[in-house]
């Protein structure tokens, strides 16, 4: 009898976000967590626009898209998905991993997610489907408690990363103020908030 072995299945990591702009909070969470779970690849998913720009606008997909390109261009683990840009509308969770799984079949997913968006995570959609796409890993983020908000065990791990006190909110609160953002995002970023004059009250 032939021997049937199992193939080995790819690891694929699964980074969302607004990236609104994507900054090194963001860049070292899903190095540590590639590192640390031996990943073959970190996947950056930047989300779709609103429908309704709820409480804030949120700036173009394209220009979101770019900076995450731009930010993850040189590191080959890393790659930049337009799912969710293309999909259109808000973005669930949900839809995403259902979508990655079935364009990645011989992969096993990990959803990495910092402890702010991990305490979120069961007000999301069809939580049930979500813990059957992949594993989730929240990583710890300054200013936020990193705990189990009561996923099931088997299906969620915790990693400590280097603490960045970096938000997007706060980078796009300091161009708006002429405050400078080097360091905070990759040097490419800083240039093309500069070129798109994003985050100006006169952009
Ligand atoms: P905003 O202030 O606009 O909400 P953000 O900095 O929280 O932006 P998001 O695009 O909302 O960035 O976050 C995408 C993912 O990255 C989320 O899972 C979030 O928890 C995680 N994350 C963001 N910043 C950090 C950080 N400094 N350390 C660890 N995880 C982070
Ligand atoms: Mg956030």
């Amino acid at each position: 009898m032939e021997e049937q072995t199992e193939p080995v299945k790819r690891r694929l990591g699964v980074m969302g976000g607004t990236f609104d702009p994507i900054h090194h909070g963001h860049l070292v969470a899903a190095s540590e967590v590639a590192a640390k779970f031996h990943l073959d690849e970190v996947v950056f998913v930047p989300t779709g626009e609103p429908w309704q720009k709820s409480h804030r606008k949120v700036s173009p997909a394209e220009d979101r898209y770019l900076m995450t390109v731009i930010a993850t261009a040189s590191n080959p683990q890393f790659s930049v998905s337009r799912i969710d840009i293309d999909r259109g509308g808000p973005t669930y969770t949900v839809d995403t991993l259902r979508e990655l799984r079935s364009l990645n079949e011989n992969a096993d997913l990990y959803f990495i997610t910092g402890a702010d968006a991990l305490a979120q995570i069961l007000t999301w959609r069809d939580t049930d489907e979500l813990f059957s796409f992949a594993h989730f890993i929240g990583v710890t983020r300054p200013g936020h408690i990193l705990a189990n908000p009561g996923l099931p065990e088997d299906r969620v791990s915790f990693v400590e990363v280097p603490a960045l006190a970096i938000s997007s909110s706060d980078c796009r609160a300091r161009v708006a103020e002429g405050e400078p953002v080097w360091y905070l995002v990759p040097d490419g970023v800083v240039r093309y908030i500069d070129k798109r004059r994003l985050y100006r009250h006169d952009g």
